[in-house]
């Protein structure tokens, strides 16, 4: 039988094609790497995942997990066809059980719906990413994804209790517990998570959901010299503060939000940082003092606190606009994801980011950067008019030299979005000598190559 009868069979004629406009919209995610699939399949329970996994394995053909295809680094992208599983129809909230702090759900559901629910008992899922809006919890899990707040309540992984998962041969298991701590073994769920899909099928995930902070306050400082970034939040953290965002607007970002928005008016200095402080009103009370204390004596021009909402709303309307605000910059250029993600040891930060400069100076690319400074994680966007070869591969060439700056500082090239298949390079350059181990793993799970072929490592 044709493999795409198989399909029909498991699931229906309605949720399997290989209609060639069908495949075409799974062709691509939010990189700009693209790859046609040989079938696209919609599942609706774990029981038609394990069927389709099963038939990938015994057909020996790719199987590539899909969620709402927002990632950066092609990791949905299906680089070797076979069959998408797409898993957005999955997307019931299966239990909310704030006594506990967990919550169950299923993959397909979006980051946003389930805050949304959540919010109904005064608690959170904390992992933030900007996508909230269209990026599902499996995607997530894929990528270990990350976002503003993650310095004070960690990325996905430190928020993921336990999954169940279809392996690469079909079968079902389940990993973690309802608990908030377990000790059962080798810690699976940490490793199923930032796995881009290539060591199994989440169908599953126990979440761990927190209240919600009571109390929020919100400092900018502003400084004249990019080297006294570093130093500041450092001087933060030793007051014993830990912000719940902490993010920098560089010289080149400040222009184009200006540009963009001139009703922000943010002023014309070196480097902007905005920090979120949450809490009780007497814990955010104490640190914003802690803050500010902190911004005046490493220097800044100017240290604000947002007294009110709306300075408040300006500040971040700001921050989020950046994206935004680059593509607005020149009609003919977009900001496709090149050297988009990459972190520092915090005090290299000021480092870094002159690296950045010289680099756009000397490929004549122009670079915004800003990012998530209290765990030195920095975005570069790049406006490129990808019609242009030439200029297309001299800003390819210019985000190799941002990453390569960035582990010669001692960091790293993949914090954030996931490695893909855009990645592949950095992760054998990163990993070094746990390479073969990391190899060696995904052998033991998929030792046919089906499971998400071409992201993470690229196996002959
Ligand atoms: C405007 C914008 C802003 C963004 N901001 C952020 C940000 O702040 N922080 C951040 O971390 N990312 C950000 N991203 C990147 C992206 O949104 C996230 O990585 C998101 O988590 C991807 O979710 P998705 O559902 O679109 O996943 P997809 O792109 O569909 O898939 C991502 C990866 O997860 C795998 N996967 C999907 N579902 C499953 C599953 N059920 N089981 C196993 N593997 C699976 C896929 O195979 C793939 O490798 C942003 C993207 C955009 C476009």
């Amino acid at each position: 039988m044709d493999i795409i009868d198989e399909l029909i069979q498991i699931v229906g004629q309605e949720r399997a094609s290989d209609d060639k406009t069908v495949l075409y919209a799974y062709s691509r995610d939010s990189s700009l790497i693209t790859g046609m699939p040989d079938y696209v399949v919609r599942p609706v329970s774990t029981e038609e995942v394990a069927k389709i996994v099963s038939l990938a394995s015994q057909r020996k053909i790719p199987i590539v997990p899909r969620g709402m295809g927002s990632g950066m680094e092609a990791g949905c992208v299906p680089v070797h066809g076979g069959i998408v599983l797409d898993l957005h129809n999955m997307d019931k909230i299966l239990e909310v059980n704030t006594d506990c702090l967990y919550a169950v759900v299923e993959p397909g559901v979006i980051h946003a719906n389930l805050n949304a629910r959540l919010a109904e008992q005064d608690f959170f899922f904390a992992p933030d990413p900007a996508s909230t809006d269209f990026c599902t919890i499996g995607g997530m899990i894929g990528t270990n994804a990350s976002g503003m707040t993650c310095l004070k309540y960690g990325d996905t992984r430190k928020s993921v209790l336990g999954l169940e998962v279809v392996l690469p041969d079909g079968t079902i298991i389940n990993t973690g517990s309802r608990t908030v701590k377990s000790d059962c073994g080798y810690d699976l769920t940490a490793l199923f998570v930032g796995a881009d899909g290539t060591l199994g099928v989440v169908t599953k995930a126990i979440l761990k959901v927190i209240p919600r902070p009571r109390t929020r306050a919100t400092v900018a400082a502003y400084f004249d010299e990019l080297e006294k970034i570093g130093e500041v939040v450092v001087a933060i953290f030793a007051t014993g503060v830990i912000p719940a965002a902490c993010e920098l607007l560089d010289r080149s970002a400040i222009k184009v939000i200006n540009q963009y928005k001139p009703e922000i008016a943010l002023p014309d200095v070196d480097a902007i940082l905005i920090i979120n402080l949450e809490g009780s009103a007497a814990a955010v009370e104490e640190e914003v003092a802690g803050v500010v204390s902190s911004c005046k004596k490493v220097g800044a021009i100017e240290v604000k606190t947002a007294a009110t909402r709306e300075e408040v709303d300006a500040l971040w309307a700001g921050r989020r606009s950046v994206g935004s605000a680059i593509y607005r910059l020149d009609p003919k250029r977009a900001s496709p994801n090149i050297g988009g993600d990459y972190g520092v040891p915090i005090k290299r930060l000021p480092e870094m980011l002159r690296e950045v400069r010289r680099i756009a100076e000397e490929s004549g690319i122009p670079m915004v950067a800003f990012g998530h400074v209290g765990d030195g994680n920095l975005h570069t966007h790049m406006p490129v008019n990808v019609l242009d070869e030439e200029e297309l591969a001299r800003a390819e060439k210019a985000g190799d030299a941002i990453y390569e700056a960035a582990l010669k500082l001692g960091g790293t090239a993949t914090p954030e979005h996931g490695i893909g298949a855009s990645k592949i390079r950095w992760v054998k350059e990163e990993s070094k000598s746990a390479y073969p181990l990391m190899l060696a793993i995904k052998k033991v799970f998929d030792p046919h190559n089906i499971m998400n072929p071409g992201k993470i490592f690229e196996i002959s």
